[in-house]
């Protein structure tokens, strides 16, 4: 068996002891006789697989009481729709545009309502988060949107804006997990957990339960009303099962590693060893400005393109894999999420220098 060291952005590295402990309970979930994939999810066994990874992920995250947690499908693409159809009362949402997954959900919000784009780094290809300390936030502004870490471009808030009293929402897609969060900020907290948590197929939403209504607009699906989901305990329908028991194994690995503080700590010092060569290197700069630097998504250039084609050939071959940057910004792109081990950025570094000199 031969694992890479895996840098894809999403899908993206799981930890080995939760892939291995899924095998293992492959054929037999403790006793059961069968696999997870095949059970009833109202059966007891994934009754308590659902209940303890909730139970795990408060834990995680401090979630207070006042919040639901909903285990749903249609990735976080889906909720770009789900947000303005349930919150869009007033039918004005302001929506901040730092990349390409900012852009969408607000593009989707304007089928619904007046999407204000209240300010956008896209003047400098999304290389930067834009100064949020007092934007003009609409009056009458159902919530502000954000999307706290830019997976393509390798930016993160580091200090969430200021909505003015309005409620936040944030796609936390490829941050989730990462490090401590203070829940009671946001309205919504939402993320597909394809790219720090799980398997495809899971999005995640945690959700203030005031802003869960009936009053959503007019003709929204009943699969698409987060009360239906909320009142159901993300079991309306089948939910995405054996996903939500792989996210759960996560929980409890992220909880043995030491929780988010500890997450945070190796993800920063996992970061640091990335970043600190690329501002040493004569070859490879960073693309985004230093204040605004993701902890999960590094991406880098050389400033030629054949010589990064040719850094991402002789990497791959070293077993270093998905170093291919996004197709609208070229480059390189290292994705190192909590799975991502640090020997994997210490041995992708030194390939790095390698590569370095000998095309000195
Ligand atoms: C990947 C990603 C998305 C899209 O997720 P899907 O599950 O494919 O819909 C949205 N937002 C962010 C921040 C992402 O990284």
């Amino acid at each position: 068996m031969a694992r890479v060291y895996n840098f894809s952005a999403g899908p993206a590295v799981l930890p080995e002891e939760v892939l291995k402990e899924a095998a293992e309970e492959m054929l037999d979930y403790k006793g059961t006789g069968m696999s997870v994939m095949e059970m009833s999810h109202r059966s007891k066994a994934f009754d308590d697989i659902i209940k303890t990874a909730e139970q795990d992920l408060r834990d995680l995250m401090n979630i207070p009481d006042n919040y639901k947690v909903m285990f749903l499908q249609g990735g976080a693409s889906q909720q770009f729709a789900m947000i303005p159809m349930n919150l869009m009362k007033n039918k004005v949402a302001d929506y901040i545009v730092t990349g390409q997954w900012a852009k969408k959900a607000w593009q989707e919000a304007s089928k619904y309502g007046k999407a204000n784009k209240i300010a956008s780094s896209e003047d400098q290809t999304f290389s930067y988060i834009p100064d949020c300390s007092d934007l003009p936030i609409s009056d009458d502004a159902d919530y502000v949107y954000i999307c706290e870490n830019n997976t393509i471009y390798g930016t993160k808030y580091k200090e969430l804006p200021n909505t003015k009293g309005k409620t936040l929402v944030a796609d936390v897609s490829s941050c989730f997990l990462s490090e401590p969060v203070d829940v009671s900020k946001y309205g919504i907290i939402y993320g597909g957990v394809q790219k720090n948590i799980g398997p495809a197929g899971v999005v995640i939403v945690i959700m203030r339960e005031d802003l869960i209504t009936e009053d959503v607009l007019e003709g929204t699906p009943t699969m698409l009303q987060y009360k239906t989901h909320a009142d159901a305990q993300s079991l309306y329908n089948t939910p995405p099962a054996y996903g939500i028991y792989i996210c759960g194994k996560v929980f409890q690995w992220l909880k043995k590693m030491g929780g988010l503080e500890a997450m945070k700590k190796r993800n920063e010092e996992k970061a640091k060893i990335l970043y600190d060569y690329l501002d040493s290197s004569k070859l490879f700069k960073g693309t985004v400005v230093e204040k605004d630097r993701s902890l999960m998504n590094v991406p880098f250039v050389t400033g030629d393109e054949e010589m990064d084609a040719k850094f991402v050939k002789e990497a791959k071959a070293a077993g270093f894999e998905n170093l291919k940057g996004h197709r609208t910004v070229g480059g390189m792109r290292a994705s190192i999420y909590n799975a991502m081990p640090k020997e994997g950025v210490e041995k992708l570094v030194e390939f790095m220098k390698k590569f370095e000199e000998a095309n000195a």
